[in-house]
Formats: structure tokens, sequence, C-alpha cells
């Protein structure tokens, strides 16, 4: 593969940020160029679990990325603890899967060697799956900007990218972007950007809330019942989401849905019923079909690339996503 290539990377998502990072490495030169300010699409906004929530739901791609990304966030855990203080919150947490019929998942992780246990939670069927890691968004965009930083990665925030007819990229001062590769990392916002993705790429919204633990509730596990889930981040407060949703890029959120959250959450555990709601936000998911996401070179245009449509796991797939470009230069 050529070295010292100059790179210019459309998002500065999870997705955009990690490319950004792991191509420095390799001795290119890097410009991220982010329409708002870094992780402020859907990556921010995530809870964080690095597993699919059925696995058994979705393709062997989509494992096999996730799994893949696994040793990578040990190791970026490290690196941002010890080069800039920050903690990921990178835990393995496992998770119980509240289900009455186990029959399908139990045979799923049998055959791919993962170590569960068949255990009632509180009165449900449940099977808790050990390998179950989680991070903290938040923190991870943190760590991540420092580590852009720390490598000199330039970075135009507040730019938004456009196409001209000529299938230029163009920046936000109207100054064409020049570069040997451009690789779209734009998330749900692709098919602006791009009209190729039309209908391939979609916003899906995702609502969460989080609770104040002020009754010190402690969660041994990540919780899933229902397409539901349940989690605690390190200083104890607890996380229950998550709505798909096809309202495009509505971010009204109403009383309602505050309350639909809680219902949900509050069927799993009742006695989050004493705690205060502290938070209550929502992302753009990039959808995609069966959530595989869409890492290729464009058919025409040789010098760019695609790394979209990552969905709901965008976060644990990101590092084997962001590999599996490089490998196509
Ligand atoms: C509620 C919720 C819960 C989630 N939970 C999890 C989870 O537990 N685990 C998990 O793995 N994933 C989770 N996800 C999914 C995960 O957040 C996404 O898959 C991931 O963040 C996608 O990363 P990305 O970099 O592709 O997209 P984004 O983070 O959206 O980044 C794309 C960036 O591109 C920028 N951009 C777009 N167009 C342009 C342009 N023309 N010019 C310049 N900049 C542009 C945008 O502003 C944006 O910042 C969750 C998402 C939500 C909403």
């Amino acid at each position: 593969m050529e070295n010292n290539l100059k790179i210019n990377i459309i998002g500065g998502g999870v997705i955009g940020c990690i490319q950004a990072i792991e191509l420095n490495k390799l001795g290119h030169h890097v410009t991220i160029y982010e329409k708002d300010t870094i992780g402020s699409g859907s990556s921010i906004y995530g809870a964080g679990i690095l597993f699919p929530l059925l696995p058994n739901n979705y393709s062997s791609e989509v494992f096999d990325l996730i799994d893949k990304s696994k040793t990578y966030y040990l190791e970026l855990s490290e690196i941002l603890n010890s080069q800039f203080g920050i903690d990921i919150e990178y835990i393995r947490s496992g998770m119980t899967v509240i289900l009455d019929d186990l029959q399908d998942i139990e045979l799923w992780l049998k055959k791919n060697k993962l170590s569960f246990s068949l255990e009632k939670f509180r009165s449900f069927n449940a099977i808790t799956i050990d390998d179950v890691y989680q991070i903290n968004p938040k923190k991870l965009i943190l760590g991540l900007q420092k580590y852009l930083d720390y490598l000199d990665i330039e970075i135009y925030e507040n730019n938004l990218v456009s196409n001209d007819l000529h299938n230029e990229f163009i920046d936000s001062n109207g100054k064409k972007i020049i570069g040997d590769r451009f690789i779209l990392a734009s998330g749900a916002w692709t098919q602006d950007l791009d009209h190729s993705m039309h209908k391939k790429i979609y916003p899906v919204r995702g609502q969460l809330i989080e609770y104040k633990n002020s009754n010190n509730i402690k969660l041994e596990h990540i919780l899933f019942k229902d397409g539901f889930y349940l989690l605690q981040r390190k200083n104890g407060s607890l996380i229950a989401g998550s709505t798909l949703e096809n309202v495009g890029f509505d971010d009204n959120l109403t009383n309602q849905d505050l309350e639909q959250l809680k219902n949900n959450a509050e069927k799993i555990i009742p006695e989050l019923r004493e705690l205060d709601i502290i938070n209550h936000w929502c992302g753009f998911r990039p959808g995609s079909k069966d959530n595989i996401p869409i890492i290729v070179q464009d058919k025409k245009i040789k010098e760019k690339f695609y790394n979209v449509g990552h969905y709901r796991y965008g976060i644990s797939m990101a590092p084997a996503s962001v590999n599996k470009l490089i490998s196509l230069f």
C-alpha cells in the first residue's frame, strides 16, 4: 500500500475518528471535516454496548465486525487512560437476555463458542452472556478527540462538505478539497452528500433516558427484554432505551416519549419508579439494510470510499470496519 497519502475524511463520528487514527499510524496525512463538532452526530448519543442485543437476529457479517473490534477497545482504553487520563469505562458487564423461548439464542451461543449461563432473572426466563463489554460513548469521544490532537490530525469542525456537479468535494468556504483519497464517514447524513446512498442509508432515531441512582440499585449485567435495555454507568446512573423510530431528523422529544421509555424500563426493574430522570436525549443512527455497513470503494471514482451504515452497532463495529476499509486501499 502507498503511504504518505493525503486523505480526507468527511464525518467526525466514531468511524471517522478511528479511521483517522489508524490511517495516521500508517503514515498518511489525514484531515477530518465535520459539519458540527466531533462525535455530535450519532456517536456521542449511544448507549455503548459492544455486542448485538440479540446476536442470533443478525448475519454473521455483523457479528464478525463486532467480534474483531473487541480487543481494540481494550487497548484503546489503556492508551486513553495512561496518556490522557480519560477512562472510557470499558467494563466487562455481561448481558442478561430475558426471553420466553431461549432456544435460538442458546444454539447461537454454542455455535459461536461463547460462554453463558441459564439463570432466571427474578421471575423471568433468562440467559446471561458473559463476554459482553460496554463503554461510555461520551468519554470515548472525549478520549478520541485528545488522541486526534496528540497525533496532530487536522480537524475542521463546523465545516459542511458538499459535492459539486463535477463530483468534487467542496468545504463550507467554497474551497475545493484536494487529496488522494476521500472517505465518507458521514453517518445518517450520507444521502445528502451522495445521492447514490439515497434509501440505502437513512436516519433511525433512538431515544435514551438516564436515571439518577439515588437508591444505589446495582445492575449485575446489562439487561435486555422486549427490545429494550438497561445498563449502568460507572458513576451508578442507569441508562434505559432505546427506541427505533423512522421520523427523519426530527429531534423534538415529548413527555409522552419519556413516559413510554420509563414504562419499558420499569417493567424490567419496578424499583426504578423511585428514581429521578436526569437526562432524556436522542440520536440519529445511520440505518442500513440488515444492519450491514457499506464499506466499499466507489465504482466510478476510485479515490472515493464509503464507511457508512453501521446502524445500531457503529461503536461496536468501528475498529474492524476501519481495518476493512484500509484493506481496500
Ligand atoms: C440511542 C442510540 C443508542 C445507541 N447505542 C449503541 C450501542 O449501545 N452500541 C453501538 O455499538 N452503537 C450504538 N448506537 C449506534 C452508534 O451510535 C452509531 O452506529 C455510530 O455512532 C455511527 O457512527 P458514525 O461515525 O458512522 O456516524 P455519526 O456518529 O453520526 O458521525 C457522522 C458524522 O458525519 C458528520 N457529517 C455528515 N455529513 C457531513 C458533511 N456533509 N460534512 C461534514 N460532516 C458531515 C455528522 O455531523 C456526524 O458527526 C446507538 C445509537 C443511538 C442513537
